[in-house]
């Protein structure tokens, strides 16, 4: 997972590879909450899109 090679710093927001902020020390997180999927969010709608698209055939 490519994420879990990014960070971001809870106190600066600097983004970093590294656990701990170089700049300021600060622990740091992953810039997206694991729970959050915005891909597969967004994907269930442009997969319906394409469908409706696929059984309508080429919009006017
Ligand atoms: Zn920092």
């Amino acid at each position: 997972m490519t994420e879990a090679l990014l960070h971001v710093c809870r106190t600066c927001s600097r983004y970093t590879l590294a656990e701990v902020c170089p700049s300021c020390g600060g622990p740091t997180r992953s810039p997206h909450p694991p729970r959050y999927s915005p891909e597969d969010r967004w994907g269930k709608y442009r997969r319906a899109l394409l469908a409706r698209a696929a059984l309508e055939g080429a919009a006017p």
